[in-house]
């Protein structure tokens, strides 16, 4: 299954935060703030796809346009060349907390006593009702349903009884801090520079980088800096990753460097950090890296692993094209069945605005995926999945396969069964719709129309995921597996 597809109603990402600023003495003309901003966007748009926003500064003046629709449709080229300053963040939205409206549409904006702040966010308050009600009974309002909107006002709030009324930023956001423990990546932009700020469970992904410029010589400069959520958008601007974020870490851009201002513990001292392990089995591009290891190693992994857990007696390997690719290419590997592609996919389907005919619609996948038919005819497939989610997505692919002359069909899915849902900012459906809480592997085999099923252990990924691991100071963190396990990393409100 492809979440990033359109129309997928699988898992869906929550958003990308990004943000840039240039060096000291660096000729902002040649440097391209907000078009730097612009391709950050576009390198995580899989991170959100319902609206798109940009907020430049120039340490006086703020200049913004956000939009509905993807980063490409959002911003034209007088809109980027209408953002001046040195400065600036952008975000990538999809709706988990208010609506897909404009109103919702991120970074937000506040004049607060301290002058304005921009903020964007990716996550989700799991605390935000008793948040919202607290904040409303400070007689400040609220214009939209969403946390972030909550956030934004929560940093604009007075320093408590004892600091001083100018009390800077860093202790306005050590407050939020202490108030909202997950989950949250935020990139905020003042009249001085951007803070980077993640949660202290470390639940959504945060990295900082460098931008670089060649100069004489083969010799590089660094010309400014950059704040993400993945590093995959690093390339495209000629920036290279510096580190990740750590949990509950605040850091600094100015125009002088990054600084890291300090870690902020969880409020419960025995909390183990929780990064997303999700974030591995497919919301991130393949060729970010997170806590040391790229990506796409990790799906590899998952797939090797899942072979000494599931092997079939088949004769070729394959994927559901693209996200479950590197799974079977490792699943292929640790079983020595060859890989072998079975299914081509047309980039264009989900782009048109043309609904098909009822016919046509029960056809469904058919439109979406052609048999590579010579590959397999008379064939035993193992057909690699990264997840199953509802299970409708992947007896479609099976009844094409079938038709187009498979012998047999076994589904391996390169992670556990999900059956909880998020609420740390991933749109998980409700158990009720969750396929794994009714249906047993053979069962859910028999449903979906393959001859065996499936799925990674909980141990499994856990082990894939923790194996090529170097995180920037050798220390191990945590992850959270709630959807697969049932237990969250922090208490619920409910
Ligand atoms: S519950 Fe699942 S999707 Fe949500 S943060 Fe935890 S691992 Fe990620």
């Amino acid at each position: 299954m492809d979440m990033h597809e359109e129309n997928s109603y699988a898992l869906q990402d929550s958003c990308g935060v990004f943000g840039c600023i240039a060096a000291e003495n660096v000729d902002l003309t040649d440097f391209g703030l907000a078009n730097n901003i612009f391709l950050g966007l576009l390198g995580i748009q899989h991170r959100g796809q319902e609206s798109a926003g940009i907020v430049t500064g120039d340490g006086d003046l703020i200049y913004q346009h956000k939009g509905m629709g993807l980063v490409s449709n959002v911003f034209k080229e007088e809109d980027i060349k209408s953002m001046k300053g040195f400065m600036g963040i952008g975000h990538n939205r999809y709706s988990t907390m208010g609506s897909s409206k404009l109103v919702n549409c991120q970074p937000f904006v506040v004049d607060t006593a301290q002058n304005w702040i921009a903020v964007a966010h990716n996550g989700e308050l799991v605390n935000a009702d008793s948040l919202r009600q607290k904040v409303l009974a400070s007689n400040v309002g609220l214009s939209t349903k969403s946390d972030s909107e909550l956030i934004t006002q929560l940093l604009s709030r007075r320093p408590p009884c004892g600091e001083p009324e100018g009390a800077n930023w860093r202790a306005r956001i050590k407050m939020l801090m202490n108030d909202t423990q997950c989950s949250y990546a935020l990139a905020i932009l003042t009249k001085d520079g951007i803070f980077g700020v993640r949660d202290p469970y470390g639940n959504r992904p945060l990295c900082v980088g460098k931008i670089l410029r060649s100069i004489e010589h083969g010799a590089m400069e660094c010309v400014g800096w950059v704040l993400s959520s993945e590093s995959c958008s690093f390339p495209s601007m000629g920036a290279e990753k510096m580190y990740d974020v750590e949990p509950g870490e605040i850091v600094h851009l100015t125009r002088k460097g990054v600084s890291h201002l300090e870690i902020v513990q969880p409020l419960r001292a025995e909390d183990p950090s929780a990064f997303c392990i999700f974030e591995y089995v497919y919301f991130a591009r393949a060729d970010t890296f997170f806590e040391g290891q790229m990506v796409y190693n990790v799906r590899e992994e998952c797939g090797r692993q899942l072979a000494v857990e599931a092997r079939a007696d088949a004769d070729l390997v394959s994927t559901v094209p693209e996200s479950a690719t590197p799974a079977a290419m490792g699943y292929a590997q640790t079983s020595g069945i060859p890989y072998v592609e079975v299914l081509t996919r047309n980039r264009y389907v989900g782009r048109t605005f043309i609904q098909p005919s009822t016919r046509l619609r029960k056809l469904g996948v058919g439109r979406k995926f052609g048999p590579l038919t010579a590959n397999f005819v008379g064939k035993r497939i193992v057909l690699v999945d990264d997840s199953i989610v509802r299970g409708n997505t992947i007896s479609p692919i099976i009844k094409v396969l079938r038709e187009a002359g498979a012998a047999e069909v076994h589904v391996r899915v390169a992670s556990p069964p999900v059956k909880f849902p998020c609420y740390m900012g991933i749109n998980i459906p409700t158990k009720e719709e969750l396929i794994a809480n009714f249906l047993s592997p053979d069962e859910l085999a028999k449903h979906v129309g393959a001859d065996s099923l499936a799925y990674l252990s909980i141990e499994g990924l856990h082990s894939a995921v923790r194996k090529g691991i170097r995180s920037n100071n050798n220390k191990q963190y945590g992850h959270c597996t709630a959807c697969l396990s049932g237990k969250y990393p922090v208490e619920l409100e409910w």
